[in-house]
């Protein structure tokens, strides 16, 4: 099915430019004409709430998340269908990191009323997008005017049976602290586009398209072999500090083998250092973070090349409380920050 070209021929052509002029519902109704129905929706957008069907035996999943203008985007360089897209990305990977099947989807957006509506047709086509790449539904939501920019509310729903459902609670000393793909892209990207750098950088797309590692987590949750599992959005120093945290544990990350792409590699070729705490402290590389059991490593290499997502063991856990980075020759290596903080 070409679902954008769905989006697309259901959209009516714009007959009001405003906001103002369309009015709420009007914008109801023209989100509403994109959406097609989803798999376990029962009744979505339109009554007083919606209603859908969780599978046989599944526990449902619930996760949100706030994008604020000027916090966590800037307009001058978040093109309206990649915001869209990312909006409901990050979300959709907080479902991955449990493990779960990420299924429905609740959009609010505050909006200024000079905002033209072509930007909100072309948002509302990058979400609809990534919700059709992931088959999420879109169920329900609210709107309504803001006087300081733009926000973005997001509440994604998802399932999974219960004994599948992976935590942040259950690293145990000496496994093994393992990362998908490559870290650091997003934080470089960010660097990039503040100094003036195009969207079409690699380590810029990773900032403002990133992918949620769904069908790497689902794997990892079907395999059996997964104690503690996290996304990465703020970098893995803090993201593994709340596995560290909530099972009771430490551990050892050795820099070295962080996982740096080679648009990373080539972009910072030229700096006397490797910016390692990119890597550790960046954010929204939106990757997975998991602990397992050193018995369980060819397992998880075979399940992440079937995946086609690659896979590196970064770490151990131990015993002791906090989270150290080493160097080759075993000595600490004293990181700047703890991954990106809201209130500094
Ligand atoms: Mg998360």
């Amino acid at each position: 099915m070409n679902y954008m070209h769905r989006i697309d021929s259901n959209m009516p052509p714009l007959q009001h430019s405003s906001l103002a002029a369309l009015g709420e519902f009007g914008l109801i109704s023209r989100i509403t004409s994109a959406v097609s129905p989803g798999e376990g929706v029962i009744t979505g957008i339109g009554d007083d709430a919606a209603v859908t069907s969780l599978s046989p035996g599944m526990q449902l999943l619930v996760s949100t998340d706030m994008l604020v203008e000027d916090v966590h985007f800037d307009l001058g360089w978040h093109d309206p269908s990649r915001l869209g897209r990312k909006s409901l990305a990050v979300n959709i990977s907080d479902i991955a990191a449990m493990g779960g099947i990420p299924r429905w989807v609740l959009l609010s957006l505050a909006l200024p009323s000079d905002l033209p509506l072509d930007f909100i047709d072309r948002f509302m086509r990058g979400f609809l997008g990534m919700a059709a790449e992931h088959r999420v539904a879109l169920i329900g939501g609210d709107t309504c005017s803001s006087r300081s920019g733009l926000s973005i509310s997001v509440t994604v729903m998802g399932e999974q049976a219960p004994e599948l459902i992976l935590r942040r609670s259950g690293a145990l000393p000496d496994d093994d602290i393992w990362v998908t793909g490559t870290l650091g892209d997003a934080a470089l990207g960010l660097k990039v586009v503040q100094n003036g750098g195009t969207g079409d950088d690699y380590p810029v797309s990773r900032l403002l398209d990133p992918s949620p590692r769904v069908s790497a987590a689902l794997a990892l949750a079907e395999a059996g072999v997964v104690t503690a599992m996290i996304d990465v959005s703020d970098g893995i120093l803090a993201d593994f500090g709340h596995i560290a945290e909530q099972s009771h544990v430490g551990g050892c990350i050795y820099r070295d083998d962080l996982p740096l792409s080679a648009g990373f590699r080539s972009h910072t070729a030229d700096l006397s250092e490797i910016p390692y705490q990119l890597a550790l402290s960046g954010g929204e590389d939106y990757e997975l973070c998991f602990t397992a059991h050193r018995s369980n490593r060819k397992k998880i290499v075979d399940c992440m090349k079937k995946s086609g997502i690659a896979v590196t063991r970064v770490g151990i856990v131990i015993n002791s409380p906090g989270v150290a980075v080493l160097c080759p020759d075993g000595t600490r290596y004293e990181v700047n920050s703890d991954g990106f903080n809201h209130f500094t």
